[in-house]
């Protein structure tokens, strides 16, 4: 009997999202995110908004609803929270990644959400325990086509903003950012060896709060994109 496969169970499928206008596909590796990036919204969560060393977190790449998909209200929450994101999507990997090279490693930009379970994170938090439950849940990552960086450039500042139901809820600029693109890529390659499909979410500005079920999710970046989720 030929042997078809080494593998003893089904192979999952590779983690990827559109490439916009081209029919090509992003495939993803890991999904890191930063938290606590914009002022705003670091003082809304009653945190400091001075510059400390940049925090991370992940999510799991099969996380993610490729772009105009649907969010289902998650299992054992009643307070899930939008925040939106821009996402970095790598091109080259590598380890200790200077701050100056930093964006000739990155192959394209999206539109993300980082949807979160705030009652469970809040838990977490006060227990002294991983975010897991409140961030890296099924379908958490909503993200809109990757557009690449040779199409666009390197969006440095611009409009970041979503609307819930048609009204605004989240507005910032690029140009808010804590830590900046390249100084995400040069802490975070400190800490893991980046690899080509990694997604990096950048943080999110002030405005996040609760959604529910047939809420409709704007999110636009200024000389990015943008995506359309509704909440099932
Ligand atoms: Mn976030």
């Amino acid at each position: 009997m030929p042997v078809t496969s080494q593998y003893v169970i089904p192979v999952s499928p590779v983690p990827h999202l559109p490439v916009r206008n081209s029919g090509l596909r992003f495939p993803v590796h890991r999904i890191y995110c930063v938290g606590r990036n914009y002022a705003d919204h670091a003082i809304e969560m009653g945190h400091d908004p001075n510059r400390e060393t940049p925090f991370f977190f992940q999510k799991n790449a099969d996380n993610l609803v490729i772009g105009n998909g649907s969010f289902p209200y998650p299992s054992g929450s009643k307070e899930v929270h939008h925040e939106i994101e821009l996402v970095v999507a790598m091109g080259d990997g590598g380890t200790d990644i200077a701050r100056k090279n930093a964006l000739d490693h990155v192959w394209g930009y999206a539109v993300g959400l980082d949807m979160t379970r705030r009652d469970l994170q809040g838990e977490m938090k006060k227990a002294g325990r991983p975010w897991e439950v409140g961030k890296a849940f099924d379908h958490s990552a909503p993200c809109s086509d990757v557009v690449p960086a040779s199409e666009i450039g390197h969006p440095g500042a611009g409009r970041i903003q979503l609307k819930v139901n048609g009204e605004v809820r989240q507005l910032g600029n690029l140009s808010q950012l804590i830590w900046k693109v390249p100084e995400i890529i040069m802490v975070l390659s400190g800490l893991f060896e980046l690899k080509p499909g990694d997604l990096i979410m950048t943080g999110t500005p002030a405005g996040v709060g609760a959604v529910n079920r047939g809420d409709l999710l704007e999110c636009f970046i200024e000389g990015v994109g943008e995506m359309t989720t509704r909440v099932v």
